[in-house]
């Protein structure tokens, strides 16, 4: 085994047993892979290890693996997940290139997305990044302005509406005020659960990174977006 088999292995392990101590079944939270500066060799042995869902910040990156991965892309059936900001410049290659982006937090960027998705493509999956900690210096929408944008959203033939991402701050989260880790999800899980009463009818919940999966997971996570637990640091 390589050692990115057994990351992934020691990934999934952490993830099934955080569901059985949440009382949730082992399939209810994806591993989503973040590949940020991962080259595309060692994408292959994740691939190896049955990985099927990859995640890059930053976009031109990722298109530029996309494409070196395309044949394996097609065999296996890989998702990509555009997890980083995007301008309104960028918009054109995400909506070519990736199958989900977890970072809308702008109608006009989702409006550019929708008409820029490929006739004929799958509809481009969709999460509205919400800033969390109202911590002015991050992307993300502010929690009291989600439902005016997942209202717009749902709108646009092209894409598909699946759920909510966060990345909290620990910084101002946990140093500052103090928070336990599990209640900095509480607002990300409060609109999620507000949608769905309101009949949106998502499924995705974007939360949990390397060190924080089992709080997250404990808090409701059905998707974790991990990176460094199986890739190692990055340079
Ligand atoms: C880098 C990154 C991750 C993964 O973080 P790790 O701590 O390496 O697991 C997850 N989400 C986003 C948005 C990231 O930028």
């Amino acid at each position: 085994m390589t050692n990115i088999e057994q990351n992934t292995a020691a990934v999934r392990l952490r993830i099934q047993h955080s569901c059985h101590k949440a009382g949730r079944n082992s399939d209810a939270v994806t591993l989503l892979a973040v590949t940020k500066t991962v080259a595309p060799e060692t994408i292959r042995q994740a691939i190896a290890a049955g990985q099927r869902d990859f995640g890059e910040n930053y976009i031109a990156e990722g298109v530029e693996k996309i494409t070196a991965l395309a044949a394996e892309t097609a065999q296996y059936g890989l998702r990509w997940h555009c997890i980083g900001p995007v301008q309104s410049n960028k918009t054109r290659l995400v909506a070519q290139y990736f199958d989900w982006v977890h970072t809308v937090d702008r109608l006009k960027i989702a409006e550019r997305l929708n008409e820029q998705r490929p006739e004929g493509a799958k509809r481009l999956q969709v999460c509205i990044q919400v800033n969390i900690d109202n911590s002015p210096s991050k992307s993300g929408v502010a929690p009291d302005e989600v439902l005016a944008l997942a209202q717009e959203i749902a709108k646009l033939p092209r894409l598909q509406l699946r759920g909510i991402m966060a990345i909290p701050d620990p910084m101002t989260d946990i140093a500052i005020n103090n928070i336990a880790a599990q209640a900095i999800y509480t607002p990300a899980i409060a609109i999620f659960e507000h949608l769905n009463a309101l009949n949106y009818q998502l499924d995705t919940l974007s939360i949990g990174m390397s060190a924080d999966m089992e709080p997250a997971i404990q808090a409701g996570s059905t998707m974790v977006r991990v990176g460094t637990a199986i890739f190692g640091s990055r340079a």
